[in-house]
C-alpha cells in the first residue's frame, strides 16, 4: 500500500495553501482534489478581495495558480474524491473512488462547505449575472442597485445589512412569519433602505443576457433587481468523517481554539469545512496554513 506522510482532503484555497506549506516543509504531501477541483472559487467570477492582486483576479485562475505553486514544490495530486477514511486507528487509511488506498501518518481536512440553493433553474441559469450566495465576494459588483436578499438567519442578515451600504434599496425575504436570526441582527437590520417581508420566497427569477432584472415571489409580488443573494445556510462536506471527527450541531468539524486541531491527533481541519463565519478565499487560505505548520508539528513529535 502507498504510504504518506500527509494526506490533504479538498482543493479550495485552504488545501491548496496546506499543499503550498507542506511541500516546501519537505513532507511530499498526497493531494485529493474531489469532485470540482478548485472547489467554491470555480463558480465565481471576479475576486477583488484576494489580497496581491489589486485588479483582481477570477476565481479559477487563482485556484490555478495555487495549484501550480503546490506543484512547483512537489505536491502529489489526484483528480479523484475519497470514498473511505478511517481515522480511528494509527496511521490512518484513505481510499479514493479509484481504489488508491494510502496509509497516513497525517490527514488535512479541507472539504469545504457548499451554500444551499432554493432549486429554481432560473437561479442556476443566473449564477454569476446576478445570483450570488456571497455579498462580500460580489456585492461590489451591483453597487447602488437594488437587491433582494433571500433567508431568515443570521447569515441573511448579514448579507442584506452589508448590501444596505452600499445598494440602493434591500428586500430581504423570509419564508415564515419570523427569522431564526438572532435579536441584535434583526434590530440591526432597521435600516430605511432595508425592507423586511415576511411569509414571502422567490419563485422565479427574471431577466435577459445582461443579467437579473426582477424576481417573482411566492406571495405574489414582483420586485425588480439586478441582484439576487441566497443565504439560505451552507452544508459543510463532512459525511466521510461523521461518527469519527467531533462535529458540532450544524456538522461544522469542531477545531481547537486557535489551531487547526481537531479530536484525532494527527488529523487537522482547514478552510470551510471548520469555519462557518468568515468563510472567504483569504481565511481559508489562512487556516491552510496553519493546519500544514500544526501538522509538521506533529510528525516531527511522533
Ligand atoms: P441558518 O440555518 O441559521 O438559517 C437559514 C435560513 O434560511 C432560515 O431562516 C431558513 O428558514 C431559511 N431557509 C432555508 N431554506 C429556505 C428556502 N428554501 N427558502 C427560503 N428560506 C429558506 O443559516 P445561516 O447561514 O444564517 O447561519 C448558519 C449558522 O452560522 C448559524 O448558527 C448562525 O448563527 C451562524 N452565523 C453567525 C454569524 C455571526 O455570529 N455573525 C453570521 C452568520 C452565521 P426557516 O427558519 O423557516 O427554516
Amino acid at each position: 500500500m502507498k504510504k504518506s506522510k500527509v494526506v490533504i482532503i479538498g482543493s479550495g484555497p485552504a488545501g491548496w495553501t496546506a499543499a503550498i506549506y507542506a511541500s516546501r516543509a519537505g513532507l511530499n504531501p498526497v493531494l485529493f482534489t474531489g469532485l470540482k477541483e478548485g472547489g467554491q472559487l470555480m463558480d465565481t467570477t471576479e475576486v477583488e478581495n484576494y489580497p496581491g492582486f489589486r485588479d483582481g483576479i477570477t476565481g479559477p485562475i487563482l485556484m490555478g495558480e495555487l495549484k501550480e505553486q503546490a506543484l512547483r514544490f512537489g505536491t502529489e495530486i489526484y483528480s479523484s474524491m475519497v470514498v473511505e477514511s478511517q481515522l480511528k486507528k494509527h496511521p490512518f487509511h484513505i481510499k479514493d473512488e479509484n481504489g488508491l488506498e494510502i496509509e497516513a501518518d497525517s490527514v488535512i481536512i479541507s472539504t469545504g462547505a457548499e451554500a444551499k440553493w432554493l432549486g429554481l433553474p432560473s437561479e442556476k441559469a443566473f449564477w454569476g449575472s446576478g445570483v450570488s450566495a456571497c455579498a462580500t465576494c460580489d456585492g461590489f459588483f451591483y453597487k447602488n442597485l437594488e437587491v433582494v436578499v433571500v433567508g431568515g438567519g443570521d447569515t441573511a442578515c448579514e448579507e442584506a445589512i452589508y448590501l444596505s451600504n452600499i445598494w440602493k434599496k434591500v428586500t430581504l425575504l423570509v419564508r415564515s412569519d419570523k427569522m431564526r436570526a438572532s435579536t441584535i441582527m434583526q434590530e440591526r437590520l432597521k435600516k430605511d433602505n432595508i425592507e423586511v417581508i415576511y411569509n414571502s420566497s422567490i419563485s422565479e427569477i427574471l431577466g435577459n443576457d445582461m443579467g437579473v432584472q426582477s424576481v417573482d415571489t411566492s406571495d405574489g409580488r414582483s420586485i425588480l433587481c439586478s441582484g439576487v443573494f441566497i443565504a439560505i445556510g451552507h452544508s459543510p462536506n463532512t459525511k466521510l468523517f461523521k461518527d469519527q471527527i467531533d462535529l458540532d450541531s450544524d456538522g461544522y468539524i469542531i477545531t481547537k481554539p486557535g489551531t487547526t486541531k481537531t479530536n484525532i491527533k494527527g488529523v487537522f481541519a482547514c478552510g470551510d469545512v471548520q469555519d462557518k463565519t468568515y468563510r472567504q478565499a483569504i481565511t481559508a487560505a489562512g487556516t491552510g496554513c496553519m493546519a500544514a505548520l500544526d501538522c509538521e508539528k506533529y510528525l516531527a513529535e511522533i
